[in-house]
């Protein structure tokens, strides 16, 4: 250390203060007006309102055009992004949202009938990866996470004078009733000063091929605002009817375009994964909720009727309500933003939720667009590069989706066989070579795994793409163990011995209502995976 300076950090602090518009300028960005009362309308609307107060923020909602009113499994990001970065205040929240843990997804999927975990500790290899295949040959015991999940527990303990959580180490998402969970944010919404309009926008009147003018609703009203955020779902008023910003389909990758939903007794059991089970012509989704569980069939509507994947539905889930069916596209526009246009849900892309991505990349274009908003059209933008990116992160999605149709061997139903024999994984062909030759991927040489993520962005980084090929069992070369006989599986006794004392669900949920010190420990400690010193890394303070 010299005197004054040190030559081993970089102290300097610098924020990134969003630029505010001038008085005097008559381009600048003072109003935005936010098309559609979905979850994209609604986290856009409270980010804006929280992030640019001054922004006058209006959001239009039709009476008469239904939310999609599905999403409901989650990642832990958006547990940062609610209460950091919109700031939401968590004890409201469990009371008015109640939502419920998620540790990672269960698969029902590929040749071993148990499926596998993929929980999201899946970077910590806690126990490990090398040692769980040599050993058990699958991976059902890599993380502590997994044997949570496996044994249907929660890192909370009831040590009888008290309980003590341990969650703040093990990243974990929420499950949440929709309908819920759009009420809450419309409140929250409100609260920060988003003016609400119920109106059917009938035409969008643009000033010249890349900018709107201004909107004019069924009852003849006109809308004129400075920017718009089109999140009017997969109509895409703005982006794609308006505006005519080509579509990139996906259905070379992911077939499926339809699901039929519906809801289950669980019988107080509360699950603290979501389930993805193969299913005769897509597969179905199972999410725990404090009264039910919430499920749904994802299939392709070439490969069998509604009315049959309604009755496959019942006959596999006994005692499940009545069918609702849901219809989607899979793909993106070409640009997120144009001119004075950004979209924002599924008016801009969408992927089926095998991966529970929906409201994740919800939040992508939220804080893409927060980050990159100019005060005024005149002031230099960022536009392309957030187009790039947001396309980036879309397609390196299709293609981490598109390796759990190549390689599920579950079932040889002929949409199994089809998806087999013809899924498009064009895009993640580099890193499929560089797993076959040899896993845990964490392991090889770093320069290979350098060009693994430039030649093949991951989207859940090298870990995600390795559990859903192991647990999968395509086939690799397993790398040689260089620690002491016997290392991995004292580990593993460990685990078990901390996951036999861990509580279910329902009960760790008790003491985090009783006790508010667990959500603020959460939160705000600075070894927790949640703390506000993690969120200003991502970008999410
Ligand atoms: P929508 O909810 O469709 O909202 C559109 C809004 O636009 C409505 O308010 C409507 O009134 C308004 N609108 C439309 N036309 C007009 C008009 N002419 N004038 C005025 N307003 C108009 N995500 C997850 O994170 N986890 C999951 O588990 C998950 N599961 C999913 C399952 C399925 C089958 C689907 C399809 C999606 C799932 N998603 C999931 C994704 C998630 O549900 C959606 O991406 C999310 O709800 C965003 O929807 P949205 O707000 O873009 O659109």
């Amino acid at each position: 250390t010299l005197p004054g300076i040190s030559l081993r950090s970089n102290h300097e602090r610098v924020v990134d203060l969003p630029p505010r518009p001038r008085s005097d300028d008559p381009a600048a960005i003072r109003s935005v007006g936010v098309i559609g009362g979905g979850t994209a309308g609604y986290l856009t609307a409270i980010a804006l309102r929280t992030k640019r107060p001054w922004l006058d923020v209006s959001l239009v909602e039709s009476p008469t055009v239904p939310i999609i009113g599905v999403g409901e499994a989650t990642v832990p990001g958006l547990v940062v992004f609610l209460h950091h970065y919109l700031g939401i205040d968590v004890e409201e929240f469990y009371r008015e949202v109640r939502p419920t843990w998620k540790l990672g997804i269960r698969f029902d999927w590929g040749p071993d009938p148990d499926g596998f975990m993929a929980p999201f500790d899946w970077d910590g290899n806690t126990i490990g990866t090398a040692g769980a295949m040599r050993t058990d040959g699958h991976i059902g015991a890599y993380t502590v996470q997994s044997l949570l999940m496996g044994a249907d527990r929660v890192p909370v303990f009831d040590l009888g004078d008290q309980h003590v959580s341990l969650m703040k180490y093990l990243p974990f998402a929420y499950h949440m009733d929709n309908a819920r969970l759009v009420a809450y944010l419309a409140a929250v919404a409100e609260q920060r000063g988003v003016r609400h309009v119920r109106s059917t926008i009938a035409d969008v009147v643009l000033s010249s091929a890349e900018h709107v003018d201004h909107l004019r609703a069924d009852d003849g009203r006109e809308l004129r605002f400075d920017f718009y955020v089109d999140c009017s779902g997969f109509r895409s008023l703005l982006l794609g009817k308006a505006l005519k910003t080509p579509f990139h389909s996906y259905a070379s990758s992911l077939s499926t375009d339809s699901a039929v939903t519906g809801n289950l007794d669980h019988g107080g059991r509360l699950k603290a994964y979501t389930s993805a089970v193969t299913m005769q012509s897509g597969w179905c989704w199972q999410i725990p909720t404090p009264e039910d569980d919430h499920l749904g069939y994802v299939y392709s509507s070439s490969a069998i009727s509604d009315d049959d994947a309604a009755a496959e539905l019942s006959r596999r889930f006994p005692g499940i309500s009545e069918p609702r069916q849901v219809r989607f596209r899979v793909g993106r526009h070409d640009r997120t933003w144009r001119g004075n246009v950004m979209g924002i849900g599924n008016s801009y892309a969408f992927v089926e939720p095998l991966e529970s991505t929906g409201l994740l990349m919800i939040t992508s274009g939220v804080q893409s667009l927060l980050a990159a908003l100019p005060p005024s059209h005149d002031a230099p933008h960022a536009r392309d590069l957030v187009n790039r990116g947001l396309a980036d992160r879309w397609d390196a999605l299709r293609w981490f989706l598109s390796l759990h149709y190549k390689f599920n061997t579950r079932l040889d139903t002929t949409f199994w066989k089809e998806a087999r024999a013809n899924t498009d994984i064009s895009g993640a062909q580099a890193l499929l070579d560089m797993y076959a030759t040899g896993v845990p991927l964490r392991f090889r040489h770093p320069l290979l795994r350098v060009f693994a993520r430039v030649s093949t962005p991951t989207f859940y980084g090298l870990s995600g793409v390795e559990t859903i090929l192991l647990g999968q069992q395509v086939p690799t070369r397993l790398l040689h163990p260089a620690e002491l006989d016997g290392a991995w599986a004292r580990r593993r006794a460990a685990a078990e011995a901390f996951v036999r004392r861990a509580l279910p669900q329902h009960e760790a949920l008790a003491a985090f209502h009783t006790d508010p010190s667990f959500n603020q420990a959460l939160l705000f400690d600075d070894d927790s995976w949640a703390s506000p010193r993690n969120a200003e890394q991502i970008g999410m303070a």
